[in-house]
């Protein structure tokens, strides 16, 4: 008889790890508490929007295509990927932009226009930016890292890669760029997902390579067509699925997990995989004795940002808006202080604004826009209404003043979320959006670990223990979980 594995939470992670756990031949079945599987890629649709509530940013196509792959499928099988032209705007303050275009050649001529010999120095940096980019993907991303000999692997110990660990993002871009639009461009992703530019080590430069040169995607449908195509994988090979499914409890007896507690019922399982909030499982269903990570660990971590989200259904097209927009038009410094140092809600914020129903039109009505906006912030503040509608009230204001045309009175549909809604909806630890930042002291083996180190049959994944933050890191994240459990069984 089949192994019973019990997965806690139908994210990414989980799903994947579902489908590697079926294939290998285990008895699955996955309990979520909320009614619909993908977790953070969730979407909204109300009044004729679809709206992608969570991640907006397909890249790192290949991983996508890789886990197809395992499963004897291709991507086009589930949806038809656009590679968008430009992948993405910056808007800078006086409303100057660069565009990122798909060609790389545009890119390096945008540079240039900027400061003179950058194309240069950006040619040069994104080179080194593909050799770290590949020896991760090939030696390090997959790898449990459950021990440091994980990392005392030839590849791993790389002078490339190990110089990238020893100096931070800021180094590497700043010593290169002078102008700060594009240094700020540079570092854009490592700030939206993680600390401060200069606290993240040079290896994750690695996501330039992949904005520039990979290019940035999107799935025809929206980011839940991922979803979608996970869970047709999962249930084909036999997956069971419980939503509406709250697991309050890991049950453990005699040092090994026995089961879980599922709206007051024990349900066995002989493996138990969580692939909901590590610190939320650590905290909220295991006894303090069989946790890997106390609180105090917890609240020493340093978290990705939380974000504020607004969702507008808008009653016209506004023509100057891209599918990808990142408005700099603000105190770049003074908004990331407040994120990262002060714990304050911004009043001029830096802000990311998608409107997917430029590349689609099945997510809006004919002449209509669907805008996401999002605010990254502290996740040590708390929701507060006034300074949401004083941000809504700014962004409106300059998003007036870039396009030249009225947008607040267009507004027809009308949604926001902020921390709350991630503590509530996922279970999030403080109300994280993207979990931990990759901060040198929480990378690779000195990340939370995906074994407990007391019940041998309990096990982690997701993106707060490795690989990391993002949907093809908790791809990946899934793979090496079930990789683990396999080996083990
Ligand atoms: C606003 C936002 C924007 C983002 N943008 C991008 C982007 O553009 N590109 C990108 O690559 N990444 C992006 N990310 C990050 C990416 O979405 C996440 O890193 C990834 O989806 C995490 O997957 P996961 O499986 O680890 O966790 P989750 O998606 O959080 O899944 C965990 C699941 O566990 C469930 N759960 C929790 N507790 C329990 C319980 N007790 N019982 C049962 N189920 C439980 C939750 O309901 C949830 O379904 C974004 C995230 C957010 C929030």
């Amino acid at each position: 008889m089949s192994k019973k594995i019990a997965i806690i939470g139908s994210g990414i992670s989980g799903l994947s790890a579902a489908c590697h756990l079926a294939k290998a031949g285990f008895d699955v079945t996955v309990y979520e508490k909320n009614n619909y599987a993908g977790g953070r890629i969730d979407k909204l649709e109300d009044s004729g929007f679809t709206f992608d509530m969570g991640p907006s940013w397909y890249w790192m196509p290949e991983v996508f295509d890789k886990f197809y792959a395992d499963f004897g499928y291709k991507t086009s099988d589930f949806y038809d990927l656009l590679k968008l032209n430009p992948g993405f705007e910056i808007v800078y303050n006086n409303n100057n932009t660069i565009p990122v275009w798909s060609d790389l050649n545009k890119i390096y001529d945008e540079f240039e226009a900027i400061e003179k010999g950058s194309a240069q120095q950006l040619k040069a940096y994104l080179k080194k930016a593909e050799k770290i980019y590949s020896i991760a993907m090939s030696d390090m991303v997959y790898k449990p890292f459950v021990s440091w000999t994980d990392f005392i692997d030839s590849k791993a110990l790389n002078i490339n890669l190990l110089s990238s660990l020893l100096y931070s993002v800021s180094h590497e871009v700043r010593k290169r760029f002078k102008h700060p639009y594009l240094r700020q461009l540079l570092e854009f992703p490592v700030i939206f997902l993680g600390s401060t530019a200069e606290k993240i080590p040079a290896l994750y430069h690695l996501m330039n390579y992949a904005a520039f040169v990979q290019g940035t995607w999107y799935p025809q449908g929206g980011m839940y067509k991922v979803t979608e195509a996970f869970e047709t994988i999962a249930k084909n090979l036999g997956v069971t699925f419980k939503f509406n499914a709250p697991v309050e409890k890991i049950v453990i007896e005699n040092n090994k997990a026995t089961g879980i507690t599922v709206n007051g019922v024990i349900e066995k399982a002989d493996c138990i995989l969580s692939a909901a909030d590590y610190a939320f499982t650590e905290l909220h269903l295991l006894d303090e004795k069989y946790r890997n990570y106390d609180l105090n660990y917890w609240n020493k971590k340093t978290f990705a940002p939380s974000s504020l989200l607004f969702y507008l259904g808008i009653n016209k097209k506004i023509n100057k808006l891209k599918h990808h927009t990142l408005f700099f038009d603000a105190d770049f410094d003074s908004h990331i202080d407040k994120v990262y140092k002060t714990h304050e809600w911004p009043n001029n914020p830096l802000f990311y604004l998608s409107a997917t129903s430029k590349t689609d039109t099945s997510v809006a009505p004919e002449n209509c826009e669907n805008l996401v906006i999002l605010v990254p912030l502290s996740t040590e503040i708390e929701d507060n209404e006034s300074a949401v509608n004083a941000i809504y009230n700014n962004i409106i204001k300059r998003l007036e003043s870039y396009t030249g045309e009225a947008i607040g009175e267009h507004v027809i549909f009308k949604k926001q979320v902020a921390k709350k809604h991630f503590k509530d909806t996922y279970n999030a630890f403080k109300g994280n959006a993207y979990g931990l930042a990759n901060t040198l002291m929480q990378t690779a083996t000195l990340k939370p670990k995906m074994v407990n180190k007391k019940v041998n049959n309990l096990f982690y994944t997701g993106q707060l223990t490795v690989p990391g933050p993002g949907v093809p890191p908790s791809i990946i994240s899934g793979e090496i979980a079930a990789k683990l459990i396999n080996n083990q069984n």
